[in-house]
């Protein structure tokens, strides 16, 4: 496998980074994780454009246009001869002096890793997730904006750990407040009397990529979407559930915490925008 680092591409034994680059040390970074499906990659420009918001948020300057990340995101692709993949396009802020000033980092360091991910079994898109709220606050975005898409998922992993420990393989995060913000790496979707409805950033949420096509597909296919602020009753209360990632893609929710959301089998409206997504995906897209 060849990695893209730093202006070349390397063999996989040969891409590494310097253990004072400011990325490990501190989670100063920023990150993509971008989907090829059938030698297309899906909403590219959609995930340049998000990356480069979040280099603006954090001060970072990258390096390279968004032309050139993406000629290099698609020969990531190419060059290991893949057609479905999960990539992941990394800026950090670079190496530096022990110390957070990030201004002293003169040189942000890139790379791009295409390779293969599976983050639940086929099982669960076919019967459902049960999935369990934890403790674990996700942190508000007074404190970090959930919109800047950082290298630091500390706040997320902890969430993983306590989802792991109650059993389950994904958690509902709630925001100080209570309300419900996303889930540790996907964006939370209900439906309710015919209604798709899933959160919005100011309550905690990413601004999902996956989530973005699932409004869009919800207005093609005419149904009422809003986006609005949740709290479990209205998960508890829901007809339907589900999840949108890039890694997830549309995975299926029928219990949380043990209650039995709506029928207890994945919906008719996910069903419907699951089938729709899969569709989109095989079509639209960046040719690599
Ligand atoms: N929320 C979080 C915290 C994430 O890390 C992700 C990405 N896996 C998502 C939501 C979903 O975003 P996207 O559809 O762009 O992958």
């Amino acid at each position: 496998m060849k990695v893209y680092l730093d202006g070349a591409f390397v063999d996989k034994s040969e891409a590494k980074v310097s253990v004072f680059d400011h990325g490990l040390l501190y989670g100063d970074g920023i990150f993509e994780g971008i989907r090829l499906y059938d030698g297309n990659i899906f909403r590219l420009d959609e995930h340049l454009e998000r990356l480069e918001y979040s280099a603006k948020a954090i001060l970072l300057s990258i390096p390279l246009t968004r032309k050139e990340l993406s000629d290099i995101t698609c020969e990531a692709c190419r060059i290991n001869n893949l057609k479905d993949a999960y990539i992941r396009l990394v800026v950090t802020r670079g190496p530096g002096d022990l110390g957070l000033a990030p201004w002293l980092c003169p040189k942000p360091t890139v790379f791009v890793i295409a390779d293969k991910i599976a983050l639940y079994p086929q099982e669960h898109y076919d019967n459902g997730l049960a999935i369990v709220t934890v403790p674990t606050r996700r942190i508000g975005p007074a404190s970090l904006p959930s919109t800047i898409k950082s290298l630091n998922y500390l706040n997320n992993i902890l969430a993983k750990i306590e989802a792991k420990q109650f059993g389950a393989l994904e958690a509902i995060m709630l925001n100080e407040q209570g309300f419900v913000a996303e889930c540790t790496a996907d964006n939370v979707f209900i439906v309710h009397k015919g209604v798709l409805l899933t959160t919005p950033s100011s309550q905690g949420a990413l601004e999902g990529i996956t989530r973005g096509a699932i409004i869009a597909i919800a207005q093609e296919l005419n149904i009422p979407f809003k986006e609005t602020s949740l709290t479990r009753y209205d998960i508890w209360c829901a007809d339907e559930c589900f999840l949108t990632g890039t890694g997830a893609e549309v995975i299926p929710v029928t219990k949380l915490d043990g209650r039995v959301i709506g029928t207890g089998r994945p919906g008719q409206i996910t069903a419907k925008v699951l089938e729709a997504f899969r569709k989109r995906v095989r079509i639209e897209g960046t040719r690599i």
